[in-house]
């Protein structure tokens, strides 16, 4: 017998990294380069001490009603998070229960499978198409549920409506769950199914557009019976997973709807300038509707002037870009590893990592 025999065992999610340095070109966790809207900052001044002496509202009840007002969605199909992740989590644990697989794409967002392997939940990747794209009709074989991320990461790929429609329709005994942390940036939610699907369930954050990754707030819309499952397995874990602060700020950023458009929209433009420039310089990359680019280099790998590393391009661009402060991600795996990771930053930032790939190409 050993002290270990008895734990359990996960190989962890690695997140992109976060260097101490502030003066670095972060682009390699898809963070909104803009700060939110200065009713943000309104809010947390004004939380008083007194106020955080309590335990916050268990329901979250202030932040539910704001997004109901926003979505136009009833507040008992509403259940909130600390981030999408804790939203996900929560929900592989509550949902994803049978003896069949759970249903993801072969590249996708590497967190299901940590959950699943924690939660001893059987799963099955779906090899993409050629182009990236979700095969709608291998989600129709035998399973225990379905996650995928539209548009999907990192790949930035949408998937339209019908295909979502058909993947939902095609499966009513099982949870199909849509991580649209991306979906502001281009694509159209699946919230308009939510009256006709009551085994969806639709996953979405302030992480990425409205710019409050460092706060932690994630949500999700489904049918009344679905939330009302996720808040019986939430409520056995932790009551109190939104603090005061999250709840207000979340609030608050919901109340600031013109700033939230605008800052998306310089992104969507700062993203489609990028995609010209990049190809320009040799990359592909599927075309993307989210705040990232998924792009691989299509020259010699020999003929980079970056300092020597091992591997394909992409390690080796990674590598140079980083010594240059630029931080973009770059995924080791085989199907990933001759590509990089490229979140959109404001312009400046976009022409710094624009000016460091040039002086490394050939
Ligand atoms: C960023 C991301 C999330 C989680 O973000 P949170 O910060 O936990 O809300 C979930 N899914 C995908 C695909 C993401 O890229």
């Amino acid at each position: 017998m050993s002290l270990e025999e008895n734990f359990r065992r996960v190989e962890p999610y690695v997140p992109g990294e976060q260097p101490a340095e502030t003066n670095v070109v972060k682009l390699n966790t898809n963070e909104n380069p803009y700060p939110p809207s200065p009713l943000v900052q309104k809010a947390l001044t004004g939380l008083s001490l007194q106020e955080l002496r309590r335990y916050p509202d268990p329901e979250a009840g202030r932040l539910r009603e704001a997004l109901a007002e926003s979505y136009g969605v009833e507040k008992e199909r509403i259940f909130v998070g600390v981030g999408s992740d804790d939203v996900l989590s929560m929900a592989f644990l509550t949902f994803f229960h049978g003896k069949a697989p759970v249903l993801f794409p072969e590249i996708t967002y590497s967190f299901y499978d940590v959950w699943a392997s924690l939660y001893e939940i059987p799963f099955k990747k779906i090899p993409l198409t050629e182009s990236f794209k979700l095969d709608a009709e291998a989600f129709m074989q035998t399973n225990g549920g379905v996650v995928f991320p539209n548009p999907n990461a990192p790949t930035g790929v949408l998937e339209s409506l019908d295909t979502v429609e058909k993947i939902a329709a095609g499966n009513p005994d099982v949870v199909v769950i849509v991580d649209e942390a991306y979906i502001d940036f281009g694509g159209e939610s699946a919230l308009p199914l939510l009256d006709r699907y009551e085994n969806l369930l639709i996953v979405q954050t302030f992480s990425k557009s409205r710019a409050l990754a460092g706060m932690r707030i994630g949500f999700a819309f489904g049918s009344k019976e679905l939330i009302r499952a996720l808040n019986d397995v939430k409520f056995s874990v932790n009551s109190y997973t939104m603090s005061r602060a999250a709840i207000e700020v979340g609030v608050a950023s919901l109340a600031d709807e013109a700033y939230f458009k605008e800052s998306v929209e310089k992104i969507v433009a700062t993203r489609e300038r990028v995609k010209k420039e990049l190809s320009a310089l040799g990359f592909v990359f599927p075309d993307s509707a989210a705040n990232f680019l998924f792009a691989r280099y299509t020259g010699a790998a020999d003929a980079l002037r970056s300092v020597p590393a091992e591997g394909t391009s992409a390690r080796r661009l990674y590598e140079a870009l980083k010594r240059d402060g630029v931080y973009v991600r770059y995924f080791a795996s085989p199907k990933l590893a001759d590509r990089l990771r490229i979140s959109i930053g404001t312009d400046r930032e976009m022409d710094v990592l624009l000016e460091r790939l040039r002086a490394h190409l050939p």
